[in-house]
């Protein structure tokens, strides 16, 4: 078994952002993609709105942002499918289809998702044989053909424009008047000769000999026979994210799983980023910016994990995993005041970068009663006593703490006999070294 800070699963447009940031962030990290890099840019004949390049083919750029993410040092896996992932504590313990695991403090998951189906007759039977889901893939075997387009989105008008290269003529096949692709996509097929729009009508069955040579539609009531040597089908996209999971995982009424804006799911450490995710657009510039989020948040988590298991080793690692998403980082210039003396205890904080001055005041003035380094956690007395704080801690360099808020707190200090123990006897050593104020 591996361990790894994160775990990246999928290698679309959001998986390679997460891996360029990852890897210059220094984490150590892995990406599983199933099949080759490139996620939905394979399918993608020309990119157009990719901003910085007028014109770029979907391969061309999926070779790109794999490139760019190998050149900082990331490792990607392609052909390597996922088939579980699972918390052990605040482990993700992701199992592969070959058999092996590995673990990470985090995962995003982007995964995207697959085609929709007509879900009618002689779909299915034809699939492969004339009935596609991929015009990039599989366009330029129907050379001189007649061929049919399923759908009125950005996906079937796309493809269509791709597939107009090869079809002798193309029909647009699709439910309603209205199309919901964007509109240059619209003008650009809809103004080619070789192409009619059949609308408002509905699929009813696709059939043929050994490679499909009909459609049969129905509109206005009646069923038309149009003759055609493939049907490409874009109605849509469902994600797959959510069969990753046995353990709940909150998702919408279609599957997209659900996050907040840091892209985080319900689920402490895993992360949903792209076309599995619920969100307004499917785009790549979409994808690769819940990528930049998701990986930016994650390597905090990641980082507050490891303190608060070094400040606290014997607390349940669920336990730790819970907290560290109530923690918030706080960051305080040399000088400034971190807890006041007097002031109403609220929160417990855990230094993790810099070093602070605990001081108590007496009849002769303020005193250092001790000092702080990283690691080291203070704020307990006056939760515990419910008292107000009876020490000042001012930082004496650039410091960064976490604040865990009192029914955190609560958790953290029950969660076992040895972190009761441990807060226990810190408070008295404290107590004993501030001495009476005398
Ligand atoms: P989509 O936008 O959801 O469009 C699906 C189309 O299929 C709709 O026109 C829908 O009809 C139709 N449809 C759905 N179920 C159907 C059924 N059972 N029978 C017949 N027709 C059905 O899906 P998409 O085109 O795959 O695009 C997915 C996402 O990727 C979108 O957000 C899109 O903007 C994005 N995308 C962007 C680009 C780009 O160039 N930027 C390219 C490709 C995709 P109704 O309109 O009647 O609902």
């Amino acid at each position: 078994m591996a361990d790894y800070d994160l775990v990246i699963i999928g290698g679309g447009p959001a998986g390679l952002t997460a891996g360029l940031y990852a890897a210059r962030a220094n984490m150590h990290t892995v990406l599983f993609e199933a099949k080759d890099i490139g996620g939905e840019l394979l399918n993608t004949d020309l990119i157009e709105d990719w901003p910085g390049e007028e014109s770029i083919t979907g391969r061309e750029l999926a070779e790109k942002m794999g490139a760019h993410a190998t050149k900082f040092g990331l490792t990607i896996q392609p052909y390597s499918p996922v088939k579980k992932i699972r918390s052990e504590g605040d482990w993700k313990v992701v199992e592969m289809e070959d058999g092996t695991t590995h673990r990470a403090y985090a995962v995003i998951v982007t995964v995207g998702g697959e085609p929709t189906k007509l879900e009618v007759p002689g779909e299915a039977e034809f699939h492969g044989r004339g009935v596609s889901y991929c015009a990039v893939c599989d366009g330029a075997f129907f050379k001189g053909e007649d061929l049919a387009v399923v759908g009125g989105g950005d996906s079937a008008f796309q493809e269509g424009l791709f597939l107009t290269r090869f079809a002798k003529n193309l029909s647009l096949i699709h439910r309603r008047n209205d199309f919901r692709a964007q509109q240059i996509l619209q003008d650009r097929l809809l103004g080619m000769d070789q192409v009619t729009a059949v609308t408002p009508a509905t699929v009813k069955e696709i059939g043929g000999d050994t490679q499909v040579r009909w459609i049969d539609v129905e509109r206005d009531g009646a069923v038309e026979r149009i003759a055609v040597g493939g049907v490409f089908v874009f109605v849509g996209f469902k994600p797959v994210g959510r069969h990753l999971f046995d353990e709940h995982i909150d998702h919408d009424e279609n599957g997209y799983l659900l996050t907040d804006q840091y892209m985080r799911t319900n689920i402490p450490g895993v992360y949903a980023c792209g076309d599995t995710r619920a969100q307004l657009a499917k785009q790549i510039t979409t994808a690769v910016g819940d990528a930049t989020t998701a990986v930016l948040h994650a390597e905090r988590y990641i980082e507050e994990l490891k303190h608060v298991r070094r400040s606290f080793p014997e607390a349940p690692s669920e336990t730790l995993e819970r907290e560290v998403e109530r923690m918030k980082l706080q960051r305080f210039l040399a000088g400034q005041t971190i807890i006041r003396e007097g002031d109403p205890a609220y929160s417990f904080f855990i230094l993790t970068r810099g070093a602070a001055s605990v001081r108590q005041n007496g009849p002769h003035g303020e005193r250092e009663i001790s000092t702080l380094k990283p690691g080291d956690f203070f704020g307990e007395i006056g939760l515990l006593s419910g008292t107000v704080r009876n020490a000042t801690v001012r930082a004496t360099a650039p410091t960064e703490v976490l604040e865990l808020d009192a029914v955190g707190f609560r958790e953290l200090v029950e969660s076992s006999q040895a972190t009761k123990d441990r807060v226990q006897s810190s408070i008295e050593q404290r107590l004993a070294k501030a001495g009476p104020k005398t």
